[in-house]
């Protein structure tokens, strides 16, 4: 396992490369996709690359709240930035990828995405559920814990119904544990924005056939290239998830307001897309047993971000208060509540 300490001199190289996988190169406080969380951070970074380094970092650090996991830095609600007295856990070394089961890729947690389809495609397999909107981006286990739906989702679902299985350690329980779909806490931790007492470490995901040709690479295993740069220029999303009849009411609540939504956002075009109701959805949306339809709102803030912030916050949360059966996103978004600069001195 790789340990930096605050005084090494990569330390701030590392801060700069953990900043530039998500997007914000001209940081120089620890921050994440959004921006607007930062955090004069100068704790230990550890980058396990294996269960068994996750083990001994959890008996090293026995207070299991002492440590923050970090995948690529896409989410926007600072949970990958950590607080006073905390220190972080890096997923980037994390990196492996084996084909050890034809039609599934065994893959570790800090695998970025769009790198790990780019290299399935090589091979003339692909992932059925995929971000489009992000080239490199999230890290498997950030978009199993705070992503999940992509062009398509109206064909295969959500990624949670593409992905067989993860592995997980705890604090209580040192030995790594296999957790299928069968069990609830799948189905917990699927899109609940990571809890701070368990590291995913592995997924098996579920991979598609490009055509009849494609040979399954038994046996392969390799380490991919993480922490990639990302070059795009950030937009800040929420998304609102309705069931798919609802999904007039919603678009005519937001054209409604527009006109107050982008005195604080600078709006891009919004994103839609179905997500089929494969048998049972994440806890965050159990409410729900029908195809849904995600509608993601972003833009960018103009000066002033805090505030702006703020308010882009108060009115979104408005619109899905005053929406039936709606559910927005919490889970990687920004949030009124922690919109704040960490001190960590
Ligand atoms: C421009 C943009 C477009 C997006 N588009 C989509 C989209 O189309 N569809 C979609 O579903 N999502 C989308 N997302 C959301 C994205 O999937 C999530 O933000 C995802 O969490 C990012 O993964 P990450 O590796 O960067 O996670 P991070 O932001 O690093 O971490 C997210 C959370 O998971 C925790 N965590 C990370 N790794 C682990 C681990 N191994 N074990 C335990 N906890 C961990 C962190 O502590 C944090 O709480 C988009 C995001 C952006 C910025």
């Amino acid at each position: 396992m790789k340990l930096t300490v605050a005084s090494e001199l990569n330390y701030g190289s590392m801060i700069r490369k953990l900043n530039m996988a998500c997007g914000q190169e001209e940081s120089t406080m620890l921050t994440d996709y959004g921006g607007i969380i930062t955090s004069n951070f100068k704790g230990d970074i550890y980058m396990p690359g294996s269960n068994q380094d996750c083990i001994d970092l959890l008996l090293k650090e026995p207070g299991h709240r002492r440590f923050t996991c970090r995948g690529s830095g896409h989410s926007m609600h600072g949970r990958s930035i950590p607080g006073a007295n905390k220190h972080m856990l890096v997923t980037s070394s994390l990196s492996q990828i084996h084909f050890s089961k034809p039609g599934l890729v065994s893959v570790q947690a800090g695998v970025q995405i769009g790198v790990l389809q780019a290299f399935l495609q090589r091979y003339g397999w692909f992932l059925p559920v995929f971000p489009e909107a992000i080239q490199t981006g999230p890290t498997v286990a950030g978009y199993f814990l705070a992503g999940g739906f992509g062009s398509h989702s109206p064909q295969y679902g959500g990624f949670w119904d593409n992905v067989e299985s993860i592995t997980c350690i705890y604090p209580g329980n040192l030995e790594p544990s296999e957790i299928y779909k069968s069990h609830d806490l799948f189905w917990d931790l699927s899109g609940s924005g990571g809890h701070s007492n368990c590291i995913i470490t592995e997924l098996k995901i579920i991979i598609k056939k490009v055509n009849s040709n494609s040979k399954y690479p038994m046996g392969l295993a390799i380490t991919l290239p993480t922490l990639q740069p990302d070059r795009s220029s950030p937009i800040i999303w929420f998304t609102l998830f309705v069931p798919l009849a609802n999904q007039q009411v919603l678009l005519r609540k937001y054209r409604n307001m527009l006109f107050t939504l982008s005195t604080v956002l600078q709006l891009v075009t919004p994103r839609s897309v179905k997500i089929k109701f494969c048998g049972r959805f994440p806890s965050f949306l159990e409410d729900f047993s029908v195809d849904l339809f995600a509608f993601s709102i972003g833009g960018r803030f103009p000066e002033n971000q805090p505030d702006c912030a703020m308010l882009a916050c108060q009115y979104i949360r408005d619109l899905a208060d005053s929406l039936p059966n709606c559910i927005q996103y919490h889970s990687s978004e920004l949030a009124l509540d922690n919109l704040i600069n960490l001190d960590c001195s």
